[in-house]
């Protein structure tokens, strides 16, 4: 009998060539370990699409819902671009994010020493950046009412509602404050408190429930301000929180100081079930080439070991060997330098897996 029931979607693309990795890792884990990890492959976006008719088949729901964490590779592609809007891969996943009601996305944004050099910013002010973004998924101004569109000729308008409950802030703080704690105990709390009512209410919640966390140091920053200190000075951030809108411009911007999108994980968490997944798409450009980077799933098996199933010495060994094999100069074309060897999807994911197995 499995310790851990592990739903996989492979998806599209790139998706079943890194997902592989990811097992693979997770497996070699296991074995190290001991835990008995059991796999179970559901289908999910245009590859689901194609054998059902449907981008998320109800089979998927009841199993993933039944499963201790989702491993994700990516969906999508210029196959499915014409069907209609509610067929495409896409809305398949924002159902399945849904019906998993994950409120909590964490992305973090740690900058490896070996790729200091593929970012856009100067590695001596990127160095040692470790930070983790706390979003806010399913509230705020994507999801508040009233919205729409009205009127006619000059008077028409376009509208849609910010708003947060006390219930929604606290869940989200929680996640932040909890998270600190396994890193440096800080937390920058982001809103927009001089304009908006309803980020009023965020700051004054964020500092009512940091009475629950002495151990752990609030700061508030307006969100115009952290988009210019993450270009600035990001080493000053551990844990950055923030709604749904903010946190989806400042995770993309924080992301994108680390260099390649094949390096990064994300996590979808505050449900019974979390959701693990590479923030890169289904890269059709380069799918079936052997030449996509698993390591941002292998980094999102981290976070699956670490926040999923609170496996906190595994999910660091997972890291570790991520790390190790950067060391070793181990690169996929899209973090290697122009000249530079180059290895595959499979001998990358390998490498992990030995430098696992080697305990490093
Ligand atoms: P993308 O992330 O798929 O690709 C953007 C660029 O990054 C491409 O040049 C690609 O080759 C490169 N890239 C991405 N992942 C890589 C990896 N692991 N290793 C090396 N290079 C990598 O974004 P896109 O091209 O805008 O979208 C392609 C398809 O993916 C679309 O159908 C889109 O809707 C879908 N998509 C899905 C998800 C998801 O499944 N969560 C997320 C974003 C986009």
């Amino acid at each position: 009998m499995a310790d851990y029931t592990i739903s996989v979607i492979h998806g599209d693309g790139i998706g079943p060539e890194v997902c592989a990795e990811g097992v693979k890792a997770l497996t070699a884990l296991g074995e190290v370990a001991g835990h008995r990890f059991a796999f179970t492959d559901y289908l999910a976006g245009g590859a689901a699409l194609d054998a059902s008719g449907v981008p998320l088949p109800a089979d998927t729901i009841t199993g993933v819902k039944d499963s201790h964490a989702l491993l994700f590779g990516a969906i999508g592609g210029p196959k499915w671009e014409k069907v209609a809007h509610h067929l495409k891969p896409e809305a398949g996943l924002l159902q399945l994010r849904k019906e998993l009601g994950t409120f909590a996305n964490l992305r973090p944004a740690a900058v490896h020493d070996e790729l200091l050099d593929a970012s856009t910013l100067k590695p001596e002010v990127l160095k040692g950046t470790d930070i983790m973004v706390v979003r806010e998924l399913t509230g705020g101004i994507y999801f508040g009412l009233p919205r729409g569109i009205e009127g006619e000729g000059p008077a028409r308008r376009g509208f849609n509602t910010e708003v947060y409950s006390v219930m929604e802030i606290e869940r989200i703080g929680k996640v932040a404050f909890d998270i600190a704690r396994l890193r440096r105990k800080k937390v920058c709390s982001v809103d927009k408190a001089n304009v908006l009512e309803s980020s009023q209410l965020w700051r004054d919640v964020m500092i009512g429930l940091h009475k629950q966390y002495p151990d752990v140091e609030l700061s508030h920053m307006y969100v115009d301000n952290c988009a210019m200190q993450l270009v600035r000075n990001p080493r000053q951030f551990d844990v950055i929180v923030t709604g749904n809108i903010f946190g989806d411009i400042l995770s993309d911007e924080a992301s994108m100081l680390t260099g390649s999108i094949g390096m990064l994980a994300s996590a979808s968490v505050g449900g019974p079930v979390g959701f693990f997944e590479p923030i890169h798409g289904s890269a059709p450009d380069i799918a079936g080439q052997a030449k996509a980077n698993p390591l941002a799933t292998i980094a999102t098996v981290g976070l699956l070991l670490r926040y999923g199933l609170k496996l906190t010495a595994e999910a660091e060994l997972v890291e570790r060997a991520l790390r190790s094999v950067l060391a070793k100069g181990l690169r996929t074309p899209d973090i290697a330098k122009a000249g530079e060897k180059v290895v595959t999807t499979r001998e990358m994911g390998d490498a992990v897996v030995a430098a696992i197995r080697a305990g490093k």
